[in-house]
């Protein structure tokens, strides 16, 4: 226990293209966090919290170095759960001093942002927060200060896989108003929902800030590819 005081547990590290967030289709230096404090039906990074991979220890100096060596300007902390590891704050406040590096931290909506911003204010540090929806059993656990505190180059993502889904997607838009306040994308699970009816619900209710996105990589990789 005492080795790994320092040091945050690291299932990947591993260069591909951006699926998702706002810099999609771009290079990124991802790292892949273990754990993960929920358990999504569709979960398709089981490995990163089931006890399947070996853990890597790396200091926060470690990891910021080796972003630096990639020469990728695009960060991408992942996981599992990027926000409930015990050294992430450092880790964050190393990759705020570089304002040369993006830095999206890819959350899963049940952690509360707020504390993390007040420690680390920087404008190179964006939050990409993904609500859970019906489908994925774990709605009940979104933390609901998360969407007040939301700033315009944060992400709101909300992965729909069924009617009741994308109707809980359009609730929670309209009740915090999160299509004026940060970039709202809608991501199909594209076996379970047509893309087209989320494209007919975002025209009839002419939504001018949320964006259709397709989720890259499952068109690019196969479902159980790692390290892309
Ligand atoms: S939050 Fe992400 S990593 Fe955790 S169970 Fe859900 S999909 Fe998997």
């Amino acid at each position: 226990m005492v080795k790994h005081m320092n040091t945050l547990p690291v299932i990947e590290q591993f260069i591909s293209l951006d699926g998702e967030g706002p810099t999609a289709g771009e290079l990124a230096y991802f790292v892949r966090f273990n754990d993960c404090n929920l358990r999504c039906a569709w979960c398709d990074t089981v490995y990163s919290w089931d006890g399947s991979s070996p853990v890597t220890h790396k200091t926060p100096q470690e990891l910021y170095n080796e972003i630096k060596i990639s020469g990728v300007k695009n960060v991408t902390l992942t996981g599992g759960e990027p926000l409930i590891q015990h050294n992430i704050l450092p880790l964050l406040q190393l990759l705020a001093e570089d304002d040369t590096l993006c830095v999206h931290i890819e959350t899963n909506g049940a952690v509360d942002i707020a504390p993390f911003r007040t420690a680390c204010p920087a404008e190179n540090i964006h939050y990409i927060l993904d609500y859970k929806l019906p489908a994925s059993g774990m709605g009940q656990h979104m933390c609901m200060n998360n969407p007040k505190v939301v700033t315009g180059t944060d992400v709101y993502k909300f992965v729909i896989a069924s009617e009741e889904d994308l109707q809980r997607a359009l609730d929670v838009i309209a009740q915090y108003a999160l299509d004026t306040r940060c970039q709202v994308f809608l991501s199909p699970v594209r076996e379970l929902i047509d893309p087209l009816v989320i494209v007919d619900a975002m025209k009839e209710r002419c939504m001018n800030n949320v964006r259709l996105q397709l989720q890259l990589h499952k068109i690019l990789w196969p479902k159980e590819m790692r390290g892309v």
